[in-house]
């Protein structure tokens, strides 16, 4: 590892001030669980390393039909919480499906969506849920749409003084959800993975349909031909085989050293069709 300076500010006002000060020398480590890989790899070589962990950015709270969860929040308790169960299921089965259970205890949502793996479930969650992200610096702080964070590969639209401090996202009450995924081993990134949410109407109607995708290309991306294919129809089988046809057609994934684009465009249409299936499902037993 390459040597640098740690410091563990108790404020996040410090932490601020302390990134401002070191400008791109500084580097902000959550739960590490990719940082610390990077600096082992020296793939980064900070001058600084400013530990966020003590900061009181963790908690999830309910306000206004609106999920909040502080940066912190560990990917366990994504898993585990009775509130994100109930209010954002989506969450919860992204999350138990990040690395192993050491990774999970440690890693942390805002560091998960920070560093951008394309390949990583919360990003997409984050995206098929139209969640809602708080960055704060010494220049204030700006909410600014999941979909406007994921800007290239492991790149955000954060800038370098800016701390990720809450994600919010829409509960989502009443609504059917899946992630469903492939990866070559248990616990591994995943190869191609889908997150998808489905709301039924009393008519039996899909009210809402979002789908979103890793692994397929340098962000998480959003299949919208084929929640718009979705939205108003019943989901009965040929609807739904429609939308999985869209959702090929619209991406084209890249190959790479471990499975060709063929394999992945294989993939976006058995598990968008198991997500699917699945969240419809859901959808139907609470319509
Ligand atoms: P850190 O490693 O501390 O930081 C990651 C990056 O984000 C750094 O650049 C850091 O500066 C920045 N950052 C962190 N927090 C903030 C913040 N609040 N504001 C601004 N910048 C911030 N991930 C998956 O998605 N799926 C997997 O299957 C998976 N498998 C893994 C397997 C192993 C063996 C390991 C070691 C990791 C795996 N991961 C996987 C990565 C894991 O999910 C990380 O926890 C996550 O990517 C980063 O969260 P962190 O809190 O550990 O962030």
């Amino acid at each position: 590892m390459h040597p640098f300076a740690y410091v563990a500010p108790t404020s996040l006002e410090e932490a601020a001030a302390l990134l401002t000060q070191h400008g791109p020398e500084a580097k902000v480590l959550a739960g590490g669980q990719s940082l610390i890989p990077i600096l082992n790899y020296r793939l980064a070589r900070p001058g600084v390393v400013i530990d966020i962990g003590g900061l009181p950015l963790d908690g999830a709270r309910e306000v206004d039909g609106r999920l909040h969860l502080g940066a912190l929040t560990r990917h366990a308790e994504l898993e585990e919480s009775a509130l994100v169960a109930r209010a954002c299921p989506l969450l919860r089965e992204a999350a138990r499906l990040v690395g192993n259970v050491r990774v999970r205890a440690l890693g942390t949502l805002g560091g998960s969506l920070a560093h951008a793996d394309p390949a990583a479930e919360l990003p997409m969650a984050v995206l098929a849920l139209d969640a809602r992200v708080t960055a704060a610096s010494t220049r204030g702080t700006r909410t600014l749409a999941a979909a406007d964070l994921f800007s290239g590969y492991l790149t955000t639209a954060l800038a370098a003084d800016e701390i990720l401090t809450e994600i919010d996202v829409p509960v989502t009450h009443g609504a059917g959800v899946a992630v469903e995924e492939q990866s070559r081993r248990a616990g591994d990134f995943a190869v191609v993975a889908v997150a998808a949410v489905v709301t039924i109407d009393r008519r039996g109607r899909v009210d809402d349909a979002r789908l979103a995708y890793a692994g397929v290309g340098a962000t998480p991306v959003r299949a919208t031909a084929a929640e718009d294919a979705l939205r108003g129809h019943e989901p009965v089988a040929e609807r739904l085989a429609r939308a999985v046809e869209l959702a090929r057609a619209a991406i084209e994934p890249p190959s790479d050293a471990f499975v060709s684009a063929a394999y992945r465009k294989l993939l976006i249409g058995v598990l968008t069709r198991r997500a699917l299936t699945r969240a419809v499902a859901g959808a139907m037993a609470v319509a």
